[in-house]
């Protein structure tokens, strides 16, 4: 039992299920693992000890009683960015320290009721800005393939807790590729829906055309199980989607063969790490050899999308984060007079990146610069969006590098924000074109992982999980741990 750690949630749940072990035993092995590897990861936040074993209990309960639970006793550990009744959320902010969540994000109760325990919040870049962790307000969150660099962000210490093996499964954010960059930097799998798949509601907003919430695991398998939990549209978030949500475990042995996957070779020629390159070619030659088919395809609008994401991004932001006004929630700073005490609450409460993207976010909506900024930007999102459906007339799916290098140090890129926002090249247009995106690990360059990106059609997850399962089924790059043992 001492190793319930090492197991898929897959693997986990169904053990549950068979009562070869108690959803207690399997969180308290978790937690455990937590105590053994958190001083150094620090992944999380908070852990929830006490609460875990007790709702770990009553998961046993609903076991006993004969419920066939598809999560059954799998731990899972949660952004700080979505709400858990009766405890905080913090979204990584000195703003929010304080803040107790009244209610339950839709996301996070949908996987309790399938039987997943939350053993935790984790860490993140402050209101998800940042991709690196190194704007969480409270501390950095390592890598745990090497301490001293980055595991990536926002969704930091989603994608640590699963690759330091404290969890099979976590629920990340991505708006510009929060779950995918920190899943490549880590070695694991993760997934950003298509826009409209999980309800949003409960998800502290950043910019909300394009937030969504998703799955981190080490394999395909578990993110399409964890996937088939999340999706589906619900009463409380007007944008999710009514669109049907398959079988994703019927399609996962498909196999590669038949399927057209797209190469933007433009895109991708410029800034990409040597040694990153190498382990993407190497992938699409065992996609190839599983009977996929390479075809080239042309994203010509893609090079502008970080441009565009950062004026659509920042725009939605500010409007968002007019709320922390220090009378409604989290920090107070008291001051004379009110204006001064909004002022006083947000300089205090908001760190440096935070106040940069409210200050550009502002200027963009502002009179006499919208047309020129916001409206602009609109606009180029849609010939991205149209750039992917015309490449989709070639391809079931376009492939990328997930992040052009592999992790960097901390304090590498902290003086730099454009260096910063380049981590994203190849992940934001997928979020501006509202498509889902999955990253797998495709192997290690200078002992620190590479992700290899699939992007598909809207509402065609079914597709990256099948070419996702194929492609592990190939390879072993999902069997590297990092050495924390
Ligand atoms: N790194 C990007 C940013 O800072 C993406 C963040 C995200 O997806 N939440 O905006």
């Amino acid at each position: 039992m001492s190793a319930a750690w090492t197991q898929t949630a897959a693997t986990l749940a169904a053990r549950v299920r068979g009562r070869e072990f108690s959803a207690e035993e399997s969180i308290r092995a978790h937690l455990d693992r937590v105590a053994a590897t958190d001083p150094r990861v620090r992944a999380f936040l908070r852990v929830r000890e006490e609460r875990a074993l007790s709702e770990a209990r009553a998961v046993d309960a609903r076991v006993a009683a004969g419920e066939s639970l598809p999560l059954a006793g799998v731990p899972v550990a949660i952004k700080d960015v979505l709400h858990l009744a009766g405890e905080p959320t913090t979204c990584g902010s000195r703003i929010l320290e304080r803040y107790v969540a009244p209610y339950t994000a839709s996301a996070v109760a949908r996987l309790q009721q399938a039987g997943a325990v939350v053993v935790g919040k984790t860490n993140m870049d402050e209101f998800a800005m940042g991709s690196s962790n190194e704007n969480s307000a409270y501390f950095p969150t390592a890598n745990p393939w090497d301490l001293a660099r980055v595991p990536g962000g926002s969704s930091g210490g989603s994608a640590a807790a699963v690759a330091a093996s404290q969890a099979p499964l976590s629920l990340g954010s991505d708006t510009g590729g929060s779950i995918r960059q920190p899943a490549a930097l880590c070695g694991i799998v993760g997934l950003k829906p298509t826009y409209g798949r999980v309800s949003r509601y409960g998800l502290v907003a950043f910019a909300s055309s394009l937030d969504q919430i998703g799955p981190f695991a080490r394999t395909v398998e578990d993110a399409a199980l964890c996937a088939q939990a999340l999706f589906g549209r619900d009463e409380r978030d007007s944008t999710s989607a009514a669109q049907p949500v398959p079988d994703f475990a019927a399609s996962l042995g498909s196999g590669a063969r038949g399927l057209r996957i797209g190469v933007p070779e433009a895109f991708i020629a410029s800034g990409l790490d040597p040694a990153v390159e190498t382990l993407f070619r190497a992938a699409l030659d065992d996609l190839k050899r599983e009977g996929a088919e390479i075809v080239p395809v042309e994203l010509p609008h893609a090079p502008h999308a970080i441009a565009t994401y950062y004026l659509v991004a920042t725009a939605e932001a500010s409007s968002n984060l007019a709320r922390y006004d220090g009378v409604r929630y989290g920090l107070r700073v008291e001051a004379e007079d009110l204006k001064r005490q909004y002022g006083e609450t947000r300089d205090r409460g908001f760190g440096a990146e935070v106040k940069r993207r409210i200050i550009l976010g502002t200027f963009v909506l502002s009179s006499g610069y919208y047309d020129a900024y916001y409206k602009r930007a609109q606009q180029v999102r849609t010939l991205i969006r149209r750039d992917f459906e015309r490449a989709f007339e070639r391809c079931d799916a376009i492939a990328t590098p997930t992040t052009p290098t592999p992790a960097f140090r901390f304090g590498e890129k902290t003086d730099d924000p454009l260096q910063m926002y380049l981590a994203d090249v190849f992940t934001v247009p997928a979020n501006l074109a509202g498509l889902p995106g999955i990253s797998l690990p495709c192997g290690l360059a200078g002992g620190l992982p590479a992700g290899l990106q699939f992007v598909g059609r809207p509402f065609d997850e079914a597709t990256l999980f099948r070419l996702g399962a194929a492609y592990q089924r190939a390879t072993n790059h999902h069997e590297a741990r990092p050495p924390l043992d």
